[in-house]
């Protein structure tokens, strides 16, 4: 028999144990699925939007995975990163003790920054910080976004053209009412049915032809009850290849299309506008009298090469008292794991985890860590069964390694930790959904550590 770790219990993670106890090989393989929070499924969880009950839905499969005979969940075990402090949480070292191999699937938990000055100024936050607050994220403390705190705001501007820039736009711009049907906590729901908010900037510094959302997420924009999308069409027309678009692969022309198409409407007077802009570079978070966030100055820039730009020395400011910066996620070393810092990934060969350039045998990695924050929820599968292949060629070698001869649950409680199983979990599904009838909605989630620890029965 093999045991195998996999640290991660979104859909990389998940889908790793499928594939490991989906084989027929022998050995056979068990699997325990690793996650620091008390709750599976990784960004499914915290990171889709809760009004896309669709995607959401994945959790029903995820579950199913997770439910096998062969694979056993144990949260709120962290595995130390290469920042904690000593003695916080699972070493790697003592992880490839406990069990013949380890399948790292950690996500890329930090975002990128801007690197311009005001970034640090109240009211300009990562889009992460706020989708964790609604996403009930255990570690989102969300005061800059609690109570009171968006009524304030008339504009907010996002900054980038990806899919999450296009969610946290959405959730900004839709009504609370259309957000009650979800499991968004209840604070969050209060506070956004408070706020202010009227006009929604989303600012690309490319062009049209090169937003990284995915047309199905951008149309979106466009059904949003009393919400009107505003696009300049000579704004877009600074793009050589929205002028001419036969070049251009299928989903981006789709996605000119659309901005095409909204930029012939007439506005029907809504009550917020959601304005998508191109072409302006950031280069300040500017500050108002009272100290915090007022807006954003931006270069404009024109197109240079085939998808590059360049700056023209003329700027633009943009009014906003809320900020987010959404340019995409950067992955976190883990103490004493190989980390490529420019990439923000662990170098790997088909999954094998590289030290010195050679495979260490019983380490691997898949999803984010593995390839960058990149691609759509199914694109883990290949990417997990890629890593799985190349474990299980390794399976010899790893059933000869020495390891712990009893249960790894037992030795990680004799650490100390308290791990938080299957049962935990459900009890804490069980609390949410007792949550939502209590507030006359459906299944609400819990946002704090010491709630969902709780409801998880203090295991
Ligand atoms: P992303 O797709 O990489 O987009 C990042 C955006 O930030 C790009 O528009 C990029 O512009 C811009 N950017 C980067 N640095 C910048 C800077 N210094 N100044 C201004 N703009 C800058 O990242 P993401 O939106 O975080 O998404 C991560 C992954 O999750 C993606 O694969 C995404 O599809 C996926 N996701 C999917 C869904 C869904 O399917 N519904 C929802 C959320 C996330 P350039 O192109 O010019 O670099």
């Amino acid at each position: 028999m093999l045991r195998v770790a996999v640290v991660g219990s979104g859909p990389s993670g998940v889908y790793a144990a499928q594939a490991l106890v989906q084989q027929d090989a022998v050995p056979q393989v068990h699997v325990d699925v690793l996650d620091r929070l008390p709750c599976p499924y990784g960004l499914v969880r915290y990171g889709v939007a809760p009004d896309h009950e669709k995607i959401k839905s994945l959790q029903g499969n995820l579950r199913t995975v997770l439910e096998h005979e062969r694979i056993r969940f144990l949260g709120h075990v962290e595995v130390a990163a290469a920042d904690a402090p000593p003695g916080t949480g699972l070493s790697t070292a003592r992880l490839l003790r406990l069990y013949h191999a380890v399948v790292y699937c950690v996500g890329a938990a930090r975002d990128r920054r801007l690197g311009i000055p005001g970034e640090e100024l109240p009211g300009c936050h990562s889009a992460t910080e706020f989708v964790s607050w609604y996403s009930a994220h255990p570690d989102s403390s969300g005061d800059a976004f609690r109570g009171s705190s968006l009524r304030p705001v008339h504009s907010a501007i996002v900054i980038g053209a990806g899919n999450v820039a296009v969610d946290v736009t959405r959730i900004l711009a839709r009504g609370a009412e259309e957000l009650r049907p979800t499991d968004m906590p209840q604070p969050a729901l209060g506070a956004l049915a408070g706020s202010g908010v009227r006009a929604v900037h989303m600012v690309a510094r490319r062009g049209p032809s090169q937003g990284k959302f995915t047309t199905k997420e951008l149309r979106e924009l466009g059904t949003l009850a009393g919400v009107d999308t505003v696009v300049d069409p000579s704004e877009l027309a600074l793009d050589p290849r929205y002028l001419d678009t036969a070049g251009l692969p299928a989903a981006q022309r789709r996605n000119v299309e659309v901005l095409r198409g909204w930029s012939q409407l007439p506005p029907t007077g809504g009550s917020r506008t959601i304005d998508l802009r191109f072409f302006l570079r950031p280069v300040q978070v500017l500050a108002g009298p009272d100290g915090r966030t007022s807006g954003v100055r931006f270069e404009r820039t024109e197109p240079e090469g085939p998808s590059g730009v360049r700056g023209t020395g003329r700027y633009e400011d943009i009014q906003a008292q809320l900020v987010l910066r959404s340019v995409g996620y950067l992955g976190v070393p883990l103490a004493g794991l190989p980390f490529d810092p420019a990439k923000g990934t662990v170098p790997h060969a088909g999954g094998r985890v590289l030290r010195d350039g050679s495979a260490a045998l019983g380490e691997y990695v898949a999803g984010w860590i593995k390839r960058g924050p990149t691609g759509v929820i199914g694109s883990n599968r290949p990417c997990a069964k890629e890593t799985v292949a190349s474990l299980l060629a390794d399976a010899p070698a790893l059933a000869r390694r020495e390891v712990f001869a009893g249960d790894p649950l037992t030795a990680i409680r004799a650490l100390g930790l308290r791990p938080v199983t299957w049962p935990g979990w459900l009890a804490i599904e069980a609390a949410e959904a007792d949550l939502g009838r209590a507030l006359g909605r459906r299944s609400v989630k819990i946002p704090d550590w010491a709630g969902l620890l709780a409801a998880a029965g203090g295991e």
